[in-house]
């Protein structure tokens, strides 16, 4: 066995959700009824003002439905392409009330959205009030952005720090393609930008620049690195050719728009990450995919609707099943991944049961690419002696406005979550920016 390499072929990665025709648009936002108590805007992490955005759409308003938009979320135009819908405001639609489907919430934010960056992304922007502190953000992802957008719209100095060549965090490197496109994410960094945001890239805070910098030179900081490299399985074999993790995987071919493809692909996890790699590795060319879960299809993490996508697919599921080593040939490529049944312990204090591997059920299944999706690890490294205390590896805040138990600093997404979704890190990043607002106002005044 072999591997290769395959291309990202826009057919085949042709989008999960494609646009909205314009009338299509305007008769699905006429379905909506408009409730005044909004369950689709309380279930939004954002709270966008969904029926207020709808409304505008039904009277061709459309800069105007993007600007309700974007009041809430700046990340509007990626977040209406990679929200897990289902489980956010359109499932909490009313209409499932009277067995009615949802209003597509997600693909009418994306028409208002599309309209106000085909028509060039235009804000108004307010200059810089002068006295006050500048503000560093550190990581260019959603939770970032979000809080640097809104400094630099209440008039403050705001430079973002981003590790890598490309801004966007996992918006640009890790959400699958047919969700969004590397450009899509880009572009709205760029928007970022021209609200007057400095966004310097290939700036690895700890490395060239220490805290204690930035420390000298800002008034706050706010800790927008997400998560770590993926956890190691600590199994034999792990370090030969044809193993990845799932998110270098997934960035490698959105940014290359190439990817290597295996005869047979074992994905390692049951999580969303784990399902994305395993339909690119379709996608992509490979030929059969399996995924390896060590509990049962009802503990299955990943949202139902990716797991139906899966399947959809053709992906194969082995449930009850572990992964022991990774075996390979001589010319140290992958040739198989030996794994063991596994069977349900009791459960624990919080009712959650552990698998353990059932002796002598050990099986091999030949394969030459391995995607290891365990989770991402948490980075603790760099904040350590800063008086910034951490909860299970994740950085805690003291309240809603992500500050941390060190004044100066503050913190939103997955850094503090352990890993959510993009527009929880759209809210957090927004909520620490008005926090970080009122510490440095309230400190000048
Ligand atoms: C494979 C995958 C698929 C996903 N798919 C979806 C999806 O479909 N829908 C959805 O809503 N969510 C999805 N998520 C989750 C979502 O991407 C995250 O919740 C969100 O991106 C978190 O934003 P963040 O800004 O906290 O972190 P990130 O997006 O991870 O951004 C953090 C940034 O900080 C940078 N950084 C780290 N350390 C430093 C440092 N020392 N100095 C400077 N920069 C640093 C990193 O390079 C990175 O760019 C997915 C996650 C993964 C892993």
């Amino acid at each position: 066995m072999s591997i290769t390499e395959g291309e990202v072929d826009d057919a085949i990665f042709a989008e999960l959700h494609p646009p909205l025709p314009k009338q299509d648009a305007i008769v699905e936002a006429n379905r909506c009824l408009f409730c005044f108590d909004a369950p689709c805007t309380q279930a939004c992490p954002t709270h966008i003002d969904v029926p207020r955005f709808i409304k505008k759409i039904t009277t061709g308003n459309l800069r105007g439905s993007a600007l309700t938009i974007l009041d809430s979320n700046i990340l509007g135009a990626s977040c209406s392409r990679v929200c897990p819908v289902e489980v956010l405001c359109e499932g909490a639609c009313v209409m499932h009330r009277y067995n009615k489907k949802p209003i597509e919430i997600g693909l009418l934010q994306r028409h208002a959205m599309d309209h106000f960056y085909d028509a060039g992304a235009k804000l108004p922007v307010p200059a810089l009030r002068p006295g006050l502190a500048r503000v560093a953000c550190i990581g260019g992802g959603p939770a970032s952005l979000a809080c640097a957008a809104e400094l630099r719209m209440r008039g403050f100095d705001v430079t973002v720090f981003e590790a890598r060549e490309w801004p966007g965090g996992l918006n640009t490197h890790g959400v699958a393609e047919y969700k969004l496109r590397a450009p899509d994410s880009l572009r709205e960094v760029k928007f970022i930008e021209s609200l007057g945001v400095e966004v310097k890239t290939g700036m690895r805070i700890g490395e060239i620049f220490q805290l204690e910098d930035l420390e000298r030179e800002f008034g706050a900081i706010f800790i927008g690195s997400g998560l770590g490299p993926t956890e190691k399985m600590n199994i034999p074999g792990e370090d030969l050719h044809g193993v990845l993790d799932a998110v270098s995987y997934i960035g490698y071919y959105k940014l290359t728009r190439t990817g290597p493809i295996g005869r047979r692909v074992v994905v390692i996890g049951g999580g969303n990450t784990a399902i994305d790699a395993a339909i690119a590795a379709k996608m992509l060319g490979s030929g059969e995919v399996y995924m390896v879960y060590r509990r049962g299809e009802p503990e299955m993490p990943a949202f139902n609707f990716e797991y139906e996508h899966a399947k959809k697919m053709g992906i194969n599921f082995l449930w009850q099943t572990a992964p022991v080593a990774i075996h390979g040939a001589e010319n140290g490529y992958v040739k198989g991944l030996e794994c063991v049944r596994t069977r349900m312990g009791e459960p624990d204090a919080t009712g959650r049961s552990t698998p353990e591997n059932a002796e002598g059920t050990n099986f091999q299944i030949p394969c030459d690419f391995v995607i290891v999706a365990l989770g991402q690890s948490k980075l603790t490294k760099l904040l350590a002696d800063k008086n910034i205390e951490f909860a299970s590896g994740c950085v805690k805040t003291t309240g809603r406005s992500g500050q941390t138990t060190n004044p100066k600093y503050f913190a939103g997404g997955d850094c503090v979550s352990g890993g959510r979704e993009v527009v929880d890190a759209v809210a957090e990043g927004k909520r620490a920016g008005v926090g970080i607002a009122k510490y440095l106002e309230n400190r000048n005044g």
